[in-house]
């Protein structure tokens, strides 16, 4: 399941809300409003809530696309571990010996 990277934005000018991506969305960022074309300034410490919450919202989502990240990495190796081989080769080789015996003894009848 992938994480939606982009943070919903309101334009401090025209209040119109838009998308954009949390991995440029940091302090000092600036961004051009698509409906009212205002420089909306992302700065760290900005009076403007909306601003705030943006900044704040992007980084929240750059925390989790790293844990997911983070996640992927280490569950291919956690996966193979519980596949318990251990549980399932002992499995496997019992059901050859049984399926082996009776062909043997059959074999032994015939002749
Ligand atoms: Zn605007």
């Amino acid at each position: 399941m992938g994480i939606d990277d982009t943070v919903l934005v309101r334009c401090t000018r025209c209040k119109s809300k838009f998308r954009d991506k949390a991995s440029r969305l940091r302090d000092g960022y600036t961004r051009q409003c698509p409906t009212c074309e205002c420089m909306v300034f992302f700065l760290d410490g900005s009076p403007n809530k909306d601003i705030h919450d943006a900044l704040r919202e992007a980084e929240r989502v750059r925390k989790a696309i790293r844990e997911e990240e983070a996640d992927r990495i280490v569950r291919p190796a956690a996966s193979a571990a519980d596949t318990d081989d251990a549980e399932v080769a002992p499995a496997l080789s019992r059901r050859v010996d049984r399926r082996a015996r009776p062909a043997g003894r059959a074999t032994i009848r015939s002749r």
